[in-house]
């Protein structure tokens, strides 16, 4: 096929086809990724001409559609105005207005252009703040390409740290501790341990990266009284989970505030975004305030401010997130239905517009679980679906997003990709 071809083209001049390691198909047993060339509502279309029913949303921010008219509107004005001017503009003033009033926790805010910078940034001004070093991760948990978090992004046990990916400084990997995701025992044991030192404590408050994992009653709020009693702030990592639930952050639905926040993804209308923010005092050791320095040249770019406020403004349009989970739930019983019709043991995380499909006999609540279903069936899985015209990631550890353009119809219609995907599954 011109995908085929396109895919081997790629690989001549781009490291490994892709710009990203996650596009690549080697979570599902390989083969070339899809090279799409049109977006349109819910559907992407590929170089061969074949339509998908997308549920990757570009890995999440795709929230309202590839190409909503509002967007695409603010887009244009803002392209012809000006890309970039390197002094501030009202759009930042906006958008940031838009934010803090959506997110009670932060008083003040910093835009940077991805996830990576925001979760970065934190830990900065986390340590500048706390004059501390240490931070406490989740196994499992990806917080973005920087090398502090690359230390067990991926890995299981609860030590000091060793690196998952190379180029990563042991003296870095030092700076890190892992512990499992909803069991409050062993962070207290390390905060027992470290606490004196830790600088923050690093949660994505919903997991999203080994596939979607909610917290287990009481364990955010554990995790919040035990940090703060060794005076460690807390950063919640909303870069999923912003706006993907709610107009809002996660922690606002949860009733567990954090210190700070970083954010990303939804938030930008499918531009390079990020921010991060949290209480005046906390965020006015920020340059030019205080002495965490902290950067950017497209920082608060006019395009992606102009998106992200057209966005969020088509994110306040009543009942959209009540119809996404209804979708995501359609989708769930239907998965289970299809499991148990073929006999194919089947766990599906759903919550709110977003769910993940497991191949296991047990329920997943941790990374351990994530790991422990069966990566070759769901590999044959994704391609059954792409073949019948569903777009998923190509990741087990991944989640299905719902947008605001998916419709009935394209739930039916995967009601019944997933019903054939499953026949030929076993
Ligand atoms: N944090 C989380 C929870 C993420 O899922 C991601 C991206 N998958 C990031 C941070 C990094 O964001 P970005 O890719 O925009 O740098």
């Amino acid at each position: 096929t011109e995908s085929n071809r396109l895919a081997n083209e790629a690989r001549q001049v781009i490291v490994g086809g892709v710009n990203s390691p996650s596009r690549s198909f080697k979570g599902v047993g390989g083969g070339d990724p899809v090279t799409m060339v049109k977006g349109d509502g819910a559907y992407l279309f590929d170089v061969d001409g074949n339509r998908y029913i997308d549920y990757l949303a570009a890995f999440g921010p795709i929230i309202t559609g590839f190409n909503h008219p509002h967007i695409v509107e603010a887009i244009k004005r803002s392209a012809e105005t000006g890309v970039l001017f390197g002094t501030p503009t009202e759009h930042e003033i906006k958008f940031a207005k838009m934010l803090t009033d959506a997110i009670p926790s932060m008083d003040k805010v910093r835009f940077t252009n991805s996830g990576t910078e925001a979760v970065m940034s934190t830990i900065r001004v986390a340590r500048a703040y706390t004059n501390r070093e240490l931070i406490v991760k989740f196994s499992g948990a990806y917080h973005g390409h920087f090398d502090l978090v690359l230390v067990e992004a991926g890995s299981g046990p609860s030590t000091l740290g060793a690196s998952d990916s190379a180029g990563v400084t042991n003296g870095t990997a030092k700076e890190v501790i892992t512990v499992p995701f909803n069991q409050v025992e062993p962070f207290k044991q390390v905060m027992e341990k470290w606490g004196h030192q830790v600088a923050a404590v690093l949660v994505e408050p919903i997991i999203g990266n080994f596939g979607m994992v909610a917290p287990v009653p009481g364990f955010l709020e554990a995790v919040n009284e035990i940090a703060h009693e060794f005076g460690a702030l807390v950063i919640y990592d909303e870069v999923i989970t912003n706006f993907r639930f709610r107009y809002g952050a996660a922690q606002d639905m949860l009733g567990v505030i954090p210190d700070l926040t970083a954010f990303g993804k939804s938030i930008g209308g499918g531009l390079p975004i990020g921010a991060y923010g949290g209480p005046d005092k906390i965020m006015n050791t920020v340059a030019p305030l205080g002495p965490a320095y902290q950067a950017g040249t497209m920082a608060g770019n006019p395009l992606s401010m102009q998106a992200g406020i057209a966005c969020l403004e088509v994110l306040q349009e009543p009942g959209i997130y009540e119809r996404m989970a209804n979708f995501a739930e359609q989708l769930k019983d239907a998965l289970l239905a299809a499991g148990t019709a073929h006999n194919i043991p089947t766990v599906v995380n759903q919550i709110g517009g977003s769910l993940t499909v497991y191949f296991s006999e047990h329920p997943v609540v941790n990374y351990e679980d994530a790991k422990n279903t069966d990566s070759e069936r769901f590999g044959r899985f994704f391609k059954l679906m792409l073949d019948e015209g569903i777009n998923l990631a190509p990741s087990k550890f991944e989640a299905w997003f719902l947008t605001i353009m998916h419709t009935q119809k394209d739930i039916d219609d995967t009601i019944v990709a997933i019903n054939n995907a499953f026949s030929k599954l076993t």
